[in-house]
């Protein structure tokens, strides 16, 4: 007679994927300056850290230690000292001596006259 075939289908595995977006990539921290609190990403300000008393520039943001962002612009300096905002950024009893970190914002800024 006549075999009924049954036809019994695979399972049909659906491939559950994920959603791939959103990269993290663009994900750029917000640093805040002490001097005018205004924000700017890493590439905006500059990291200032202490090194025994003295506060020194920190372009690549490599030292170690407590740092803190500014703006590289004299004002910026100018307000973070009239503040004592890097005294307090940097928990600091007393007021750093910011002779380097000026120097470097004068050469960034150009203000300075060709020696
Ligand atoms: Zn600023």
């Amino acid at each position: 007679m006549s075999v009924g075939s049954d036809p019994s289908g695979g399972v049909d595995s659906s491939a559950a994927g994920r959603p791939v977006d959103a990269p993290t990539a663009a994900r750029t921290p917000v640093r805040t300056c002490v001097g005018c609190r205004g924000k700017g990403g890493r590439s905006d300000l500059v990291r200032v850290v202490v090194v025994e008393g003295v506060l020194v520039p920190d372009p690549r943001a490599r030292l170690a230690g407590r740092g803190a962002w500014l703006h590289p612009d004299p004002a910026c300096l100018d307000l973070a000292v009239r503040r004592r905002a890097l005294a307090r950024a940097l928990r600091l009893d007393t007021a750093p001596d910011v002779t380097a970190v000026r120097a470097e914002i004068d050469r960034r800024t150009g203000s300075l006259p060709p020696a």
